[in-house]
């Protein structure tokens, strides 16, 4: 059965898309730690990041950096944190999160809760930077 991320890439289930490539799909996390939270999979599904074969590996953290820099230019932060967990869901996934500080990437802290308008417009805002 298809993962919740690999409906997403389809386009099966809904989400605040910020960039695709062949191989990759870029998203708003819906439980924000920050504002401009993002979420990068491969769309090949392994639940485990190291597993993933070298070379898909490597192009997601490329992939990754071209979504930062567009993030950095729509949220003021002082960079953007990295965070891989995987414990909620078994689809490979890093989280690119702003961060001022330390507590900015702490998972523990409570989510943000923003309306459907407010997630629209930054992943618009991510998605125009793009370069
Ligand atoms: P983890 O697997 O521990 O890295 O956590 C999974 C992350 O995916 C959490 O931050 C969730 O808020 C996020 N998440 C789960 N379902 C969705 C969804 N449908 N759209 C966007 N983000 C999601």
């Amino acid at each position: 059965m298809a993962s919740i991320f690999s409906k997403i890439a389809s386009g099966e289930i809904p989400s605040y898309k910020i960039a695709e490539d062949e191989k990759y799909f870029a998203f708003l996390d819906i439980n924000p730690l920050v504002k401009g939270h993002t979420l990068v999979i491969p769309k090949e599904e392994t639940d485990y990041i190291f597993d993933i074969d070298d070379d898909l590996l490597a192009g997601m953290m490329i992939f990754s950096k071209k979504i930062a820099k567009a993030i950095e230019k729509v949220i003021p932060c002082n960079r953007i944190g990295i965070a891989v967990l995987g414990l909620e869901v078994p689809h490979a996934h890093i989280h690119l999160v702003p961060i001022n500080s330390e507590a900015d990437i702490s998972f523990s802290r409570p989510k943000l809760k923003l309306s459907e308008k407010e997630f629209e417009e930054i992943a618009k805002m991510i998605r125009v930077n793009l370069s």
